[in-house]
């Protein structure tokens, strides 16, 4: 079958143009004016005065996971369709072991949780909780399997390696031609932190970021960063949310090293006042690293901004506030950490970023920010990222003009808030295409569970 977008603005690797675009099995076949004069049989959709982007890719989310609290919100059949509500076409979620489960089992698990359930295509981090000689065989096992990326956790107790493991995994992962991406946050010291002010008897949501201070984002990045210089490795981190990493990161550019770096839209929506709201409100945002301060949303933003921060991820880790986020009532250190995200995280960046803004962004570089960026770095590129002959005809038609206002109620997320209610937001993705077919048009799914698994490319294949 053949479609044919006519009227809009396509964003394309060479920049944006008014041109039509035209699908044949599931693919763009081509991109130019006028082309419906050669294809008289396609099926016309109307994209007058939108812009058409390649479909966005959420680098970072965290579907069916199960910490100490329990299980998040949102699995793969609510969380993906969520995301194509947004805009996202693509997630890449992380398959995280658990100490004691081999790489392979984690794999099979998530393949178990995603496979016929998802509405937007999917790929897996494969996350390391440990560094033994079972997870060093097991890794080169993993470029076969479609996994060209791997996670590491400087902090959490039950996920964290230590830095000669760090060492090693960045060793080994290049050797494969897999990216290492990071949490950094200096997690010792932040328990030293937290038992500190339990002892004390502050146990409000408001030691959350206390317990969590940018210095020991700071440290672990440059840390990071350090070990990363003396392996070669061109590394990603993950979720950047202070000036202090930011810092970090610039000092590690200037010695010359190669490295990437995604923040959140939580990191430019929301600053550290949001600790301050009365009646446990304030454990709705209770997510790692925490809302910073306004100074380093504004160095956050202005990085965006200089083209220095290369993704957005959502991080979309959801937990109902009824019951899930209450096991902390009694105990911030007992209330789960994460966020949801993956549906409003494109309306969110485009709110606080477009060119609108003094220093905003053309829709070219919204499109790397979003898209594009995510596909090269993990392998994708040019199947998923790019609007161009040949790629997969995830499309999405925004309007970048619509403004209005977040609320839960509008939302698709299986999660009983948004941290986000209220928050006035410009943009909008109208119909959002996957695989060339309508998957959501005009606030209504029309194709749910087509979502595939994405093999990823290692820079080795
Ligand atoms: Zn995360």
């Amino acid at each position: 079958m053949k479609r044919l977008i006519k009227g809009g603005t396509a964003v394309t690797p060479e920049g944006a143009v008014a041109a039509d675009v035209l699908i044949e099995d599931g693919k763009i076949a081509a991109i130019g004016e006028n082309l419906a004069a050669g294809s008289p049989d396609a099926e016309i959709i109307d994209a007058g005065g939108k812009i058409l982007f390649p479909g966005f890719i959420d680098p970072h989310t965290h579907l069916e996971m199960t910490v100490a609290a329990g299980r998040t919100a949102d699995d793969f059949a609510t969380g993906t369709a969520a995301a194509l509500a947004g805009g996202t076409t693509t997630v890449l979620d992380f398959a995280g072991q658990d100490k004691g489960v081999t790489l392979t089992q984690t794999l099979k698990d998530w393949h178990q949780k995603a496979d016929g359930k998802s509405s937007c295509d999917y790929g897996f981090h494969i996350g390391l909780a440990e560094w033994n000689d079972e997870t060093k065989k097991e890794l080169r096992e993993m470029p076969d399997e479609g996994i060209s990326s791997v996670k590491l956790y400087m902090a959490y107790d039950a996920l964290m390696l230590d830095d000669a493991q760090i060492f090693e995994t960045l060793r080994l992962a290049d050797e494969l031609g897999m990216t290492v991406s990071a949490h950094c946050e200096n997690g010792l010291v932040i328990d030293e932190l937290i038992e500190k002010y339990r002892k004390e008897g502050c146990l409000t949501p408001k030691y959350h970021p206390l317990s969590r201070p940018a210095a020991m984002e700071a440290e672990a990045v440059n840390r990071f960063l350090a070990i990363a210089e003396q392996t070669g490795s061109t590394v990603y981190v993950v979720h950047l949310s202070t000036q202090r990493g930011l810092r970090a990161c610039l000092d590690a550019k200037e010695r010359g090293q190669k490295l990437y770096i995604e923040t959140c839209p939580q990191y430019l929506c929301l600053d550290d006042s949001c600790y301050d709201l009365p009646d446990f409100e304030s454990a709705k945002y209770v997510f790692a690293p925490p809302a910073r301060k306004v100074p380093d949303q504004k160095a956050i933003r202005q990085a965006i901004f200089d083209g220095i921060i290369d993704t957005a991820g959502s991080d979309h880790c959801s937990f109902d506030f009824g019951s899930m986020k209450q096991k902390g009532r009694d105990d911030f250190s007992k209330i789960p950490n994460g966020i949801p995200g993956v549906e409003t995280r494109p309306q969110l960046m485009f709110t606080e970023t477009y060119a609108g803004l003094e220093g905003g962004l053309s829709y070219e570089d919204f499109s790397d920010l979003m898209s594009a960026n995510a596909a090269k770095i993990y392998g994708m590129y040019p199947q998923k990222g790019a609007l161009a002959p040949g790629s997969d005809a995830d499309i999405v038609i925004w309007d970048p003009d619509w403004t209005g206002e977040i609320t839960h109620d509008a939302l698709h997320m299986n999660v009983d808030y948004s941290p986000y209610e209220g928050y006035p937001v410009r943009g909008r993705a109208d119909e959002v295409l996957l695989h060339g077919e309508t998957a959501y048009k005009d606030g209504a799914f029309v194709k749910k569970n087509a979502g595939h698994y994405v093999r990823r490319q290692t820079k080795q294949a």
